[in-house]
């Protein structure tokens, strides 16, 4: 050989040398693009990180991107193998093609697919930031032709009768939002906070129904009563607005705010017989039981009120609803100064729960992570007549759901104390 064939020979070479590292650099770069955290992308380009805002425009045209990585991928591989198996050729005859294809499938596989497609894996979003600027330069030059490609592939799959794919429904993007909390999150430190993420979410399956303090819970007036007795009643009453009503509960005529009644009574020199109670309260505000809690949640801001009488189809009062029971079923129970504190659910030693007929299901799910139906009844009591279709006995036992229900007080037909307990508690099964 020639001092010149010699030299021609290094450079040929070397220039497959560097067509192998083109080809580790589009797997890493594909492996790294397509695995990059997209919510982390997004805040750091909210942060003002240029390049992942370049990895955000090339993820928003990843057809292309794709597109673009495979056309580069053939390229070189198809050069690299030609070279090589030329010079092999001229080296060893015919055999050269046979040495080439054992030693190209080795090192392409562990030097230019595992290797870099390993380590992109490992370090998806370093990577996708440092080649971002490189790829766009790239998919620049090259996507006006995958363009082309991909047009003329649409067309021969539309003339084969493929449909075009549908754009992500609502539903799909919400599951996928679930999805994103539950595998994201690290198993206990960030509980709570996935607990209100996926109660936000719910927000707009949830209706005020589910969540409004009954009507047999609520405190309501006569506002006919004497005017001393009706004040010492709100003042004693735990809440800050009370809805009034004449002749029948149900007839609610205003809602009286506690504020406003003691501004009045103090312009009144504390003589409360100048008081006339029922001018002092605002319009009562209406709403179906059926609106959903963002909705709600959406009405008292826009109205800058925090209380609404939520009525039936039929206009009957269900029941009272509060910008604080909506914010509950985020953040869970708020117990403020006024509130009576009692713990409605107490655990026991066996790892059984004792709780209130009126704890609700919505409440247990998010507390203990369990999975009681809730389409049905919205309380526990609720659930147990649901499912026993009677009116049971203290003492009696139901399982149902995974659970043990036991009766333990009932008032009228009303059921007031329950034990609850996971049926595959290991204490309780060994009982
Ligand atoms: P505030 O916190 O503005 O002083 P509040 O403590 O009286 O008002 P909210 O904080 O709005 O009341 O609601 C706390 C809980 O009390 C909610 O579950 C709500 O449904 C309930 N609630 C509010 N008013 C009444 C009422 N008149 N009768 C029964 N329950 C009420």
């Amino acid at each position: 050989m020639t001092d010149l064939n010699i030299n021609m020979l290094l450079l040929s070479i070397g220039f497959i040398v560097f067509l192998l590292v083109c080809l580790a650099f589009f797997g890493a770069a594909e492996t790294a693009l397509t695995s990059a955290s997209k919510p982390l992308m997004h805040t750091l380009e909210a942060e003002g990180d240029r390049r992942a805002a370049l990895v955000n425009r090339l993820l928003a045209r990843r057809e292309r991107l794709l597109g673009s990585i495979l056309l580069g991928n053939t390229l070189v591989n198809i050069l690299a193998t030609s070279m090589a198996s030329s010079i092999a050729i001229g080296m060893a005859g015919e055999a050269g093609v046979a040495y080439v294809t054992a030693i190209l499938t080795v090192v392409v596989l562990v030097f230019a697919e595992i290797m870099p497609k390993t380590f992109a894996i490992r370090h998806a979003n370093p990577v996708a930031l440092a080649i971002a600027p490189l790829m766009l330069g790239f998919v620049a030059i090259f996507g006006p032709a995958i363009h082309a490609i991909h047009s003329f592939v649409n067309l021969l799959l539309r003339l084969m009768g493929a449909q075009a794919p549908e754009a992500q429904t609502l539903d799909a993007s919400m599951a996928e939002l679930r999805g994103a909390i539950e595998v994201h999150a690290a198993p206990d430190e960030v509980q709570g906070e996935r607990r209100m993420l996926r109660s936000i979410l719910d927000l707009n399956d949830v209706e005020v129904g589910e969540v409004m303090t009954h009507r047999s819970n609520a405190v309501t007036m006569d506002c006919d009563q004497p005017p001393a007795q009706l004040i010492a009643a709100i003042l004693a009453s735990p809440y800050t607005r009370i809805p009034l009503w004449r002749d029948k509960p149900d007839n609610i005529i205003g809602v009286i705010h506690a504020k406003d009644m003691l501004r009045a009574l103090h312009g009144a020199d504390g003589n409360p017989d100048k008081l006339v109670v029922a001018d002092l309260a605002s319009d009562p505000w209406f709403i179906p039981e059926s609106t959903t809690l963002l909705e709600q949640l959406d009405a008292f801001q826009k109205r800058h009120e925090h209380f609404a009488l939520v009525v039936d189809e039929y206009g009957s009062l269900k029941g009272i609803v509060t910008l604080e029971d909506i914010i509950e079923e985020i953040v869970g129970d708020i117990v403020d100064e006024h509130d009576i504190a009692l713990p409605e659910v107490r655990p026991q030693a066996d790892g059984s729960y004792i709780m209130g007929g009126a704890v609700t299901l919505r409440d247990l799910n998010r507390d203990h992570e369990w999975k009681l139906p809730d389409d049905d009844a919205t309380t526990v009591a609720g659930l147990i007549l649901h499912e026993s279709r009677q009116i049971p006995q203290v003492g009696q036992i139901f399982r149902f759901h995974g659970f043990q229900f036991e009766i333990l007080r009932r008032h009228r037909n009303q059921i007031t104390l329950v034990k609850v307990a996971p049926i595959n508690q290991p204490r309780l099964a060994s009982k």
